[in-house]
């Protein structure tokens, strides 16, 4: 009898089994005709990768109890997840071969380092005589399709973006594949026979580089821990039917939002399932809030994002980008270090940033609030800068809605009014008055009175002997009078908004923010293109 044909399915985003088009496609494929096919869902790890990515520890752990999970799901449904350790230019050439592959499937993504690594294996498997189907999942509407509707341009504001999807169908989740029969197992290959574990998922030690890096592990990652989450926060539907996320909190001690972002980013949760699933329970509750502020509000910001970064290759940058402001953000190394690493001497901002380090998710007002600080309200600093911390520390990085929200904090894009500036003493008070966020991730300050813990330079050297941090030895003393410096940066706002007005406007055609000759901002000068975890 002639060898059997092997379907794969390759994973990247899109890490479950429930509503994933693109697997179940191959399962269908594979349950019609056992006896012609054997499927293998494939991952492929390239370990060069793991040097120079800029993927903090927390995450590597995250994908690695994703895989684990990913591999269990698969074993319940009579298959395994093949890790395929290489680069996809040299793997798929080698797998198209060696097991007589006739099929690939994939989720597709709009990620530009993803469009390129996906067309070069379309050139691979065309070479190789081998179909590809890929499938979209990952968000609830195709970006391309809003695209269209939207007559060939993304929309710009988010009500814009509401009035072109309200137009069209929800495209509901996918029945999670049929177990395959023992007839579905593909023989071992000859790598397989020389080390039958050479395709087993990842061990922690093989991806977390610097494990002491790791902080608690608060959210693990996989879609088990993704679907149970989802009901969790769905269980409670007076919270869900009246959520409003301005009034939710920033510096509560456990999460006021539901987390969902990790699961949301590796594709563990489907954004279909989610919405499906929440409008059920919105249903039963007619008086519900509304978009933006609802929980589906939420949803459809994130929906919003990936269909602006679908049309804008540039969307992680300011300059080619056709969104941003060009604003003559300034570099300071000495302030980057500080913001990045919970050093400034605002205890609130101070508390984000270590939370960030540690934990990996932080609320979205807190990142708001950090946000904000480093780029027009106090340091003057490129959103870009922001953004390459963002991208190392969150569990939930996602290029799309890491740019857009730090383009948006900036007023850089989607958002213009840079005159409403966040106080980094004012705004985290009024949801804890005490300070109790402060003292669990600033611990220096833990003996502060509430009256002075957000502004600790306002006690003098003797109380805060008294209360064991001294301010320039314990902890640091503030590196800019906000008071001050907000103010001179929103004058520096205005003249950079009325330079790109008269640059639009075709006035001033050398477009630099207006600031003539000033340091280079490093990161707008990086061209290529990296992958993203
Ligand atoms: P919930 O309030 O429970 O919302 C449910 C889901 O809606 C989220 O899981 C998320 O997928 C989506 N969502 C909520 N708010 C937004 C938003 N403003 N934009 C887009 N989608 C949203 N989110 C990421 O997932 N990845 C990022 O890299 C990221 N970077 C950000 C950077 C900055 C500077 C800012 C201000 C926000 C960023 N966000 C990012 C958006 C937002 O802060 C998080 O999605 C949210 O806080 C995640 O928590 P949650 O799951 O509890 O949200």
């Amino acid at each position: 009898m002639e060898a059997k044909n092997t379907l794969v399915h390759w994973f990247r985003k899109g890490l479950r089994v429930h509503d994933n088009p693109a697997l179940t496609l191959v399962f269908n494929k594979a349950l019609s005709s056992p006896t012609q096919f054997c499927v293998r869902p494939i991952f492929v790890l390239d370990s060069a990768l793991l040097e120079w990515l800029r993927v903090g520890a927390n995450r590597w752990r995250f994908l690695q109890q994703t895989l684990a999970d990913l591999d269990a799901q698969l074993r319940e449904l009579n298959s395994q997840l093949y890790v395929v350790r290489g680069t996809p230019t040299t793997v798929f050439p080698r797998i198209f071969k060696d097991w007589r592959v006739s099929l690939l499937t994939y989720e597709t993504d709009i990620e530009p380092y993803a469009l390129n690594r996906d067309a070069e294996v379309q050139r691979l498997a065309k070479e190789a005589g081998v179909k590809v189907d890929a499938c979209c999942s990952h968000t609830i509407y195709n970006p391309e399709l809003v695209i269209q509707r939207n007559g060939g341009s993304a929309p710009l504001t988010y009500q814009k973006f509401l009035s072109v999807v309200e137009k069209l169908k929800v495209a509901l989740p996918v029945a999670t594949p049929t177990r395959l029969s023992v007839e579905h197992k593909p023989p071992k290959d000859d790598m397989e026979q020389k080390d039958p574990n050479c395709y087993l998922f990842p061990t922690l030690e093989e991806l977390v580089k610097r494990p002491e890096e790791l902080g608690e592990n608060k959210f693990p990652g996989g879609e088990t821990e993704g679907l149970r989450r989802l009901e969790a926060s769905l269980s409670d539907e007076s919270w869900v039917a009246a959520f409003e996320k301005p009034n939710t909190s920033p510096n509560s001690l456990e999460p006021s939002t539901t987390v969902l972002s990790p699961y949301l980013k590796f594709g563990c949760l489907s954004a279909r399932l989610f919405h499906q699933r929440l409008m059920t329970v919105l249903k039963r509750h007619p008086k519900h809030s509304k978009p933006p502020v609802s929980l589906l509000g939420q949803l459809l910001w994130r929906e919003f994002y990936y269909t602006a970064a679908a049309s804008e290759p540039n969307f992680d940058r300011m300059i080619g980008n056709k969104f941003c402001m060009q604003i003559p953000w300034e570099s300071n190394e000495a302030h980057l270090a500080a913001w990045t690493h919970g050093r400034t001497g605002y205890p609130f901002i101070d508390a984000i940033m270590r939370q960030l380090r540690q934990e990996g998710w932080i609320h979205h007002l807190a990142r708001h609030a950090v946000a904000c600080f480093l780029t027009r309200g106090d340091l003057w600093i490129s959103w870009e800068e922001g953004q390459k911390v963002f991208e190392e520390l969150l569990l939930d990085q996602d290029w799309a809605l890491n740019a857009g929200n730090w383009m948006w904090l900036s007023a850089s894009a989607f958002f213009y009014q840079y005159f409403r500036v966040y106080s980094p003493v004012a705004f985290g008070k009024k949801t804890d008055a005490t300070g109790a966020y402060i003292r669990k991730y600033v611990p220096e300050l833990a003996k502060y009175p509430a009256g002075c813990i957000y502004e600790p330079w306002k006690s003098s050297l003797s109380a805060q002997r008294e209360y064991g941090c001294v301010l320039g030895e314990d902890y640091p003393h503030r590196i800019v009078n906000h008071e001050i410096v907000h103010k001179e940066n929103i004058k520096r706002m205005t003249a950079a908004y009325k330079v790109n007005r008269e640059v639009k406007q075709g006035k001033n055609s050398d477009n630099d923010g207006g600031k003539g000759k000033r340091k280079k901002v490093g990161s707008s000068a990086q061209l290529t293109k990296k992958p993203r975890t």
